[in-house]
């Protein structure tokens, strides 16, 4: 396969395309990322990468974390953590306060905010210098000691995050949350705050595309049952309200974030890092999903 040539084509080809998307205004300092910012990686489990574009410049990863997140709380207490979170896809926007409502405080899946932040709440507990014990963990998985939180973005967030605070003291109603609600929003924020170019996120996430292992050191981070299910999880789960449309259009599990960020696991394969800041209605990025589309449909590598 000469991933190379297919990315470089498939990217020249969409980068002058239209801008449809935009950035999204409701963190403040994520407005300030130059739109036209393209990048892409991707990561094979041949220990080959290939990128183009801005693949080599970090931006803030956002919901993507929260894979990083809930792997690190499935390894640590296994199948307990869906007594308080699910696995459907919520069919919701990523933010949406009703459903938890209706569904008493238990979250739909771990990578809608209210999911997420039930996750962090369990690390919270489980952890006894969360933030530090996190870093290392990504650092860890991406063989890089250099990646960090963004103390301008969390601090962005914390002082506009509305309907997060709203979420976390609703499931904190349900007693669905243990922790103090501002230390696990704090906790949240930062995971957010995580910073990462595409070829990082390729890198990192490789441990999806191999069964659980790291391909740099060969550690174990979750069991192949874990792993399948997480992927399981991203192909139904990673895209907000947009997973089917995803799943329908590129066929890889894979998980975005309102950064701009998309990145997508071929099991056995490869992972592959997007990154384009403007978003579609859905709060995915539109470059990024043209790209993996016309990707996987030239690759013919998609998992179905
Ligand atoms: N930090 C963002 C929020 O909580 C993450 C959203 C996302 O990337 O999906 O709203």
């Amino acid at each position: 396969m000469n991933f190379e040539e297919i990315i470089r084509e498939v990217y020249l080809k969409n980068q002058p395309v239209e801008e449809k998307g935009q950035l999204p205004a409701y963190i403040p300092e994520l407005r300030y990322v130059d739109p036209a910012k393209f990048g892409v990686c991707v990561s094979t489990l041949q220990k080959e990468t290939y990128g183009i574009g801005d693949y080599q410049e970090r931006f803030s990863i956002q919901s993507i974390a929260k894979v990083l997140s809930l792997s690190l709380a499935y390894s640590m207490l296994g199948g307990n953590i869906w007594n308080r979170v699910g696995v459907e896809p919520s069919g919701t926007s990523f933010n949406s306060l009703i459903q938890l409502e209706l569904e008493h405080g238990i979250p739909r899946n771990p990578f809608i905010n209210a999911g997420a932040l039930v996750i962090c709440d369990i690390l919270l507990t489980h952890l006894t210098h969360p933030k530090e014990e996190f870093l290392d963990y990504v650092r860890s998985l991406s063989n890089n000691p250099d990646l960090t939180y963004s103390d301008r973005i969390a601090a962005s967030e914390k002082q506009a995050g509305y309907r997060n605070v709203a979420l976390c003291n609703l499931i904190k109603s349900f007693d669905n949350i243990m922790n103090d609600p501002v230390d696990v929003l704090d906790f949240y924020f930062n995971l957010c705050s995580l910073e990462m170019s595409c070829e990082e996120l390729s890198r990192t996430f490789l441990y999806l595309a191999n069964d659980g292992y790291t391909l740099h050191d060969d550690k174990q981070i979750l069991t192949k049952s874990q792993t399948k299910r997480t992927n399981a999880l991203m192909q139904t789960c990673g895209f907000y309200d947009e997973s089917g449309e995803f799943a329908f259009k590129v066929g890889l599990p894979g998980k975005s974030g309102v950064g701009g960020g998309i990145v997508a696991i071929h099991p056995l394969q490869y992972s592959i890092a997007v990154w384009s800041p403007c978003l579609n209605e859905k709060g995915n990025s539109y470059k990024g999903m043209l790209f993996l589309e016309e990707f996987t449909t030239r690759s013919e590598l998609s998992i179905f």
